[in-house]
């Protein structure tokens, strides 16, 4: 064996260990980041080691600080595992490594990435003419839409965004609902549009947008404007009144773009498309390959309706850049220059699930946030603060902040299942995450005793 081919086979060896103790270990980390800090710190070293015993220090050293994000028993934030051919054909991405910014450059993982993304708008029922770009994840996806927005919103009043910026440009009308995730305020600080410039539109007791303040955002103004929406809020799980607010943003000429990290996949699982109706409608679409769809980090989609104002924004002019095809350069769809083929992943994970399989992924992480929310209910003391229609629950301990923190503090340190805490409407709440595909019922019956243990024993610590 080649010293590579070698090196390969014992990290993946060592990877297979990890993946493999994901059903036993801890879902926390032992070891704290300082703790790691210092476990690694050295000053640079004056001559290289073995690259084999490089790979056994680094595995060995890591081995405490490694939390079990892949675990079916990990519900924090919302965080998906991998799903196994992914995280194979991710290992062969590695191989290749292709650097997969052109069709002419990489026609291989070009291809294959243009097929992913066509899959993925069929999945999702988005129109076949969009555009598809791989990008890192949530907050980028975000960007290339609003990228497009603002492309589109300001060629309408005859103002060229990416020649003049926006030195003397018309204002733009960025409106979002209050409790939009925070990734769209993070790309439209990076756009120029600046996040205090805002509209905000108030969402209801589920966090939804309102449609009669909507009406009003979109009244109380005129040029160039973009509307955004939620498609799962990082909360709830709820959808805003897509096909209305979609409609109505369009009688006012705005772009709609629609943030769906996670919840976009519901338009993949039969039983939970009704929250996305009317979603094709919209300009702009995000979503993630790294959550819901369970491919390794790092992988968000950007899904652009117009193709020209998907590519303006984001490509360039240069002169040893040839098109190959009609289509795209892969990198005039993303924020990136030169990248890894991410979209590799995406295309194994969907291959290996296939339409029943993504459906079914959904249906069951759904289900399994149902129960939670069932099981909970029933215990005095707890309750469910959402109408769990998707796959987020949020949890709240004898309504108090103080309880609530202290049992979702006792749930990590026991280590049972990872959850994290969150203020939602000003009250503190423990929210849960099916993400999963490994998440199975053993699982969510072991977290539901974990967290029932925990506050049991922070009420007998107050009394
Ligand atoms: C996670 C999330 C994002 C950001 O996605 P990243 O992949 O973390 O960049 C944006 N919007 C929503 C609703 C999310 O849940």
């Amino acid at each position: 064996m080649t010293d590579t081919r070698a090196l390969l086979h014992d990290a993946v060896d060592r990877a297979g260990d990890f993946i493999d103790s994901l059903g036993t270990r801890g879902v926390q980390a032992t070891a704290t980041y300082p703790e790691m800090v210092a476990a690694f710190a050295e000053p640079v070293p004056t001559h290289g080691r073995d690259a084999q015993a490089v790979l056994k220090d680094l595995a060995t050293m890591a081995e405490p600080g490694l939390v079990a994000m892949g675990s079916g028993r990990y519900f924090g934030f919302v965080v998906g595992g991998s799903v196994p051919a992914a995280a194979a054909a991710d290992v062969l991405v590695t191989g290749w490594d292709q650097n997969t910014g052109l069709t002419f450059g990489t026609p291989a993982t070009a291809a294959i990435e243009h097929v992913a993304g066509d899959w993925i708008k069929e999945l999702l029922h988005l129109p076949a003419s969009a555009t598809v770009g791989f990008v890192t994840g949530g907050l980028m996806a975000n960007f290339t839409g609003l990228a497009a927005a603002r492309h589109r919103v300001f060629a309408d009043v005859g103002w060229d965004v990416e020649a003049d910026g926006l030195h003397g440009a018309p204002a733009l009308r960025l409106i979002c609902g209050r409790e939009r995730h925070a990734t769209i305020d993070m790309a439209a600080r990076y756009l120029g549009l600046g996040s205090r410039h805002m509209i905000e539109v108030a969402t209801d007791e589920q966090s939804r947008i309102v449609l009669d303040d909507l009406r009003a955002a979109l009244e109380g103004g005129a040029g160039p404007t973009v509307v955004c929406l939620a498609a799962g809020n990082v909360n709830t799980g709820a959808f805003d009144p897509l096909a209305e607010a979609i409609d109505l943003a369009h009688e006012y000429g705005a772009w709609v773009h629609v943030d769906g990290a996670f919840g976009l996949w519901a338009a993949a699982a039969p039983n939970r498309q009704y929250l996305t109706a009317g979603l094709e409608r919209a300009d702009s679409w995000a979503t993630d390959g790294h959550k819901w769809l369970n491919v390794p980090y790092d992988c968000g989609i950007a899904i652009v309706a117009h193709e020209q104002a998907h590519r303006q924004p984001l490509g360039a002019k240069a002169a040893y850049l040839i098109r190959e095809g009609g289509d795209p350069d892969p990198f005039e769809l993303v924020p990136e220059f030169s990248r890894r083929a991410r979209g590799v992943p995406v295309y194994a994970a969907l291959a290996s699930l296939g339409r029943d399989g993504v459906a079914d992924l959904i249906e069951r992480c759904c289900t399994y946030a149902a129960d939670f929310g069932t099981s909970l209910n029933a215990v005095d003391g707890i309750s469910v603060l959402n109408d769990v229609v998707l796959n987020q629950v949020l949890v709240r301990f004898s309504d108090s902040d103080e309880v609530t923190n202290e049992v979702a503090a006792a749930v990590l340190a026991e280590g049972v299942a990872y959850m994290t805490p969150t203020v939602w409407k000003g009250h503190a709440a423990l929210r849960i995450s099916v993400t999963n595909w490994r998440t199975n019922a053993s699982d969510v019956a072991a977290a539901v005793d974990s967290i029932v243990r925990c506050y049991s024993s922070a009420l007998r610590n107050r009394s």
